[in-house]
């Protein structure tokens, strides 16, 4: 048996684990950190950008979040933003390319509620965000106009701020960057599964097969995986998890750049919206759609008991679900959603509900399912409140962090990172140059 020691141990290779693994190697005096990785290269789920919608998401256009929401989103992207303008024209354009984008309103109720929100402090917040009403609308994305009945009052929040991004080649670069730049102090192991976990004493030991790796300081960056394991240590009884997996259509390019749809607020996950595709210029992606599955990884139907055993029912999880499946939108929303998982009917009704209503001249000929394409956004449930919580969430314990995270999670990777980094090295007693950070983040 082979033991192995650090200081902080990441699990996990995503663009969650891989962004802390580059802010520690940077900008602490941290000595020896290791990232695990299960599979054999970085960001083969969640953060691949064949199963996220590669947004960078601002809080503009997302009709869900709240005004305190999309400021701290703002800020995450704009920090993420700054990190990749300093790297080599080459590399950011493969990672990232800025787009147009806007949120779609559709009929009186929408209009109207993007309308208050924009004067009330959208505009405030955004000050490159523009209303543009439907003639507006055509002249950006004609395909949006074309076919549409003509008593459809129409309008829209418009930027030219958007970006669609990698999330898979930024995790590579970040991994890259901390290796190649941290003076041996940071590693990373490919194709090491982390069994399980046990605090001994001061340190946490994880278990890979017969192999043991002992650590100061843990943290699971392991998707939906991460409550999981702070489960199995007896922390955060009262969070579970609704594993919501998200499909995808292709269909030749219709848009010029990203088309959302009102989502109503509260609601965690976005509407439907369409997407160009960052690794392919002569697609649109329609999607995600909402599907409540029991893995905690697609299409890996071995994760299942896991999630039951994340889930870990009791009086609390059942009214929790109670409260959150009473919401008629919520049911309205997955029970539609439930049809489009349904062969044949089910594109037809993805045509006719969700990219019809974005764009009116699709057939249903040029709708293509997305085979083996979309992640799972791990929705948290808050069991005190009763009630799903919008965006990401972190468990902090004595040496110990879980990282848990739903859209926007790769967005505000390095906010996260941020935040890990504080109390990492507040626990270990090291140096965190947090100016430094502040300053020279993407300098490589
Ligand atoms: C359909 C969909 C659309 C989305 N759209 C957007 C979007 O447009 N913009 C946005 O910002 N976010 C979006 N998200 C959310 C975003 O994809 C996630 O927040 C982000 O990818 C999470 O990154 P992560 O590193 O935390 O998790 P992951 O990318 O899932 O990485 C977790 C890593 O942990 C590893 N791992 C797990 N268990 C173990 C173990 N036992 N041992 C070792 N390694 C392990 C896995 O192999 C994996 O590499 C979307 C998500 C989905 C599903």
């Amino acid at each position: 048996m082979l033991t192995h020691e650090y200081d902080v141990i990441i699990v996990g290779g995503g663009v969650t684990g891989t962004s802390l693994l580059y802010v520690l190697s940077r900008y602490t005096d941290i000595r020896k950190i290791l990232l695990v990785e299960k599979y054999d290269d970085f960001a083969l789920l969640n953060s691949n950008s064949s199963n996220n919608s590669q947004t960078l998401h601002f809080g503009d256009i997302e009709t869900n979040y709240s005004e305190e929401h999309a400021k701290k989103t703002k800020k995450a992207a704009e920090r993420l933003l700054r990190y990749t303008e300093a790297l080599p024209k080459a590399v950011k354009e493969e990672m990232i390319r800025g787009c147009q984008k806007m949120v779609l309103a559709v009929g009186e109720d929408e209009v109207e509620l993007i309308d208050k929100m924009y004067s009330k402090w959208l505009k405030e917040l955004f000050p490159g965000l523009i209303r543009i009403d439907s003639e507006g609308v055509g002249k950006i994305e004609p395909n949006v106009v074309k076919g549409r009945k003509t008593g459809d009052k129409l309008a829209a929040l418009l930027s030219d701020k958007g970006y669609m991004v990698d999330f898979g080649k930024l995790a590579t670069s970040f991994a890259n960057g901390a290796v190649g730049g941290s003076n041996g102090r940071a590693d990373v192991l490919k194709g090491v599964k982390i069994d399980s976990v046990e605090r001994r004493g001061e340190l946490y030991v994880l278990w890979s097969g017969n192999e043991s790796y002992k650590t100061r300081f843990v943290v699971f960056a392991t998707g939906a995986y991460s409550l999981f394991f702070a489960k199995s240590l007896g922390y955060d009884r009262n969070l579970s998890v609704l594993s919501i997996g998200g499909n995808f259509y292709y269909t030749p390019k219709v848009l010029n750049g990203k088309v959302y749809r009102v989502q109503i607020g509260g609601i965690p996950f976005a509407a439907v919206h369409g997407d160009p595709d960052i690794t392919n210029p002569n697609i649109t992606r329609f999607g995600p759609t909402v599907t409540v599955g029991i893995q905690l990884e697609r299409r890996h139907s071995d994760t299942i008991l896991d999630y039951l055993r994340t889930f870990d029912f009791d009086i609390k999880t059942l009214e929790s679900l109670w409260n959150i499946f009473s919401d008629k939108d919520i049911r309205r929303i997955l029970g539609r959603n439930a049809i489009y998982d349904i062969p044949f009917f089910g594109k037809h009704s993805f045509l006719k509900n969700e990219a019809a209503k974005i764009v009116p001249s699709i057939k249903h000929g040029d709708l293509k399912f997305a085979n083996g394409v979309g992640g799972i956004r791990p929705q948290i449930i808050d069991e005190d409140k009763k009630s799903l919580i919008l965006g990401a969430g972190k468990i902090v314990e004595d040496g110990a962090i879980f990282n848990i995270t739903p859209s926007p999670g790769a967005s505000s990777c390095l906010e996260s990172a941020l935040e890990d980094a504080i109390t990492i090295t507040k626990q270990l007693g090291a140096e965190f140059r947090k100016d430094d950070f502040e300053n020279g983040l993407g300098l490589i």
